[in-house]
């Protein structure tokens, strides 16, 4: 069902709380990539816009462990917010208390304040009530854009919406939901899912899922090789998931019941070692001369054969690299597949922050539909799970 939208709620002179994801890499202070800041830009200035008496931005960042720490405060965060902004940000040094309540109290006119760390209290992952009537201390309207933290129950995406009735999900939570609740219960067809990466264990609940779902399923990247050991295949010294042999036969059966393409690679590069410079051979998936060597790549045979399963479709869901992308010997795979995925004329959805990084290496990002911010909740949410933080919001 539909949640309530911030572009229900009443913000007129009001305090809006917003749960943001600005869990950033933050390394001596400089913040590596600010992309998920940049992603929560359009609700704040949506709020502001609408007359919003002081947005209230809250955020947990790494994991301090529920004690405040230095290197995981937020502070360097409000900083590159005002420059992204164009106006000041205030900095409160506690999310909760007399620091929360003077910053909020002596911002100005539409000031926007971000509170430092959430995590700093154990009480957050906790999803304490207590904690949670301090931070609804705050405001008067709570809005949940942190789609990257719904997966969990914690105080700020739980317990606070409780107490807040003036509630909705800011606009790139809309976004999120938009995409991904479209692909996994009314996908434009065929609809196409990409799935590789380390492990299958990571994501056997998302096969599942979409087993019932997709018209066509291509599996590539070291998850490939537990199917491969399964079927029989030669997987030389390859990532194997030996307590997965079972669960990726029965996928196999699944997928054939259903009818449904199921595509693994046909080729693959070979090489002894993870590292830049080896000796590399490409041959195909049956050919034994692997030997005791690792399949770190799909080779150009199955690029071919995976681009032609997407070139029809009008729905691809893409999670987990081919290969060993950051090595360019092993990426060849990985980019071949970013752009078809990116020459499909549908909707295009790429989700996990290795996808997400290969995508740009391939430089095509800008032309995906949909690069999803949130990794571990886009996971589950394509795995058919309720995310709490989205369940906690009311239904439009
Ligand atoms: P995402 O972050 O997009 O969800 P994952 O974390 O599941 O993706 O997987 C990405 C990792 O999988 C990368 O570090 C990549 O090097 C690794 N990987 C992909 N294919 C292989 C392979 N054949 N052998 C070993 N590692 C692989
Ligand atoms: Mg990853």
């Amino acid at each position: 069902m539909a949640k309530r939208s911030i572009r229900d709620l009443a913000l007129k002179g009001r305090r809006v709380f917003v749960r943001v994801d600005f869990n950033v890499p933050l390394k001596n202070g400089v913040i590596g990539d600010d992309t998920r800041i940049r992603a929560s830009l359009p609700t704040i200035q949506y709020a502001l816009d609408a007359g919003a008496a002081c947005v209230i931005l809250a955020s947990h960042l790494g994991r301090p462990k529920g004690k405040p720490n230095p290197d995981m405060s937020l502070k360097p965060v409000a900083a590159r917010l005002a420059e992204l902004l164009g106006r000041p940000v205030s900095f409160a040094d506690d999310c909760i208390g007399s620091a929360a309540e003077n910053a909020v109290r002596s911002a100005p006119d539409s000031g926007v304040v971000l509170l430092d760390n959430l995590r700093f209290h154990a009480e957050e992952e906790k999803n304490d009530a207590g904690f949670a009537r301090a931070l609804a201390a705050l405001a008067d309207v709570y809005v949940n854009d942190a789609f990257g933290a719904a997966h969990r129950a914690h105080a700020s995406v739980e317990a606070l919406v409780k107490l807040i009735p003036e509630a909705g999900a800011g606009l790139l939570m809309e976004k999120e939901l938009r995409y991904l609740g479209e692909a996994v219960s009314s996908p434009a067809r065929p609809f196409v899912a990409v799935l590789g990466g380390a492990k299958v264990s990571d994501k056997i609940e998302v096969i599942e899922n979409l087993i019932p779902r997709v018209d066509r399923l291509l599996i590539g990247g070291a998850m490939a090789y537990t199917f491969f050991k399964a079927t029989g295949k030669p997987v030389g010294k390859s990532l194997v998931e030996e307590d997965k042999l079972d669960a990726a036969r029965d996928i196999v059966t699944r997928a054939d019941q259903r009818r449904l393409e199921l595509l693994l690679p046909v080729d693959h590069v070979v090489a002894a070692k993870i590292e830049a410079g080896v000796p590399v051979q490409t041959i195909g998936v049956d050919d034994g001369a692997i030997g005791d060597r690792m399949g770190l790549d799909i080779g150009p045979a199955t690029v071919s054969a995976f681009a032609r399963a997407l070139s029809d479709a009008k729905t691809v869901v893409w999670n987990g690299p081919m290969g060993v992308f950051e090595i360019d010997a092993f990426a060849q795979g990985t980019i071949g597949v970013a752009r078809a995925v990116a020459d499909v004329k549908g909707t295009t959805i790429v989700g996990g922050g290795d996808s997400i990084a290969a995508v740009a290496k391939a430089g095509v990002a800008d032309r995906i539909t949909h690069i999803s911010t949130g990794g571990g909740a886009s996971l589950e949410f394509l795995g058919g799970r309720v995310l709490p933080g989205v369940a906690a919001l009311p239904d439009e």
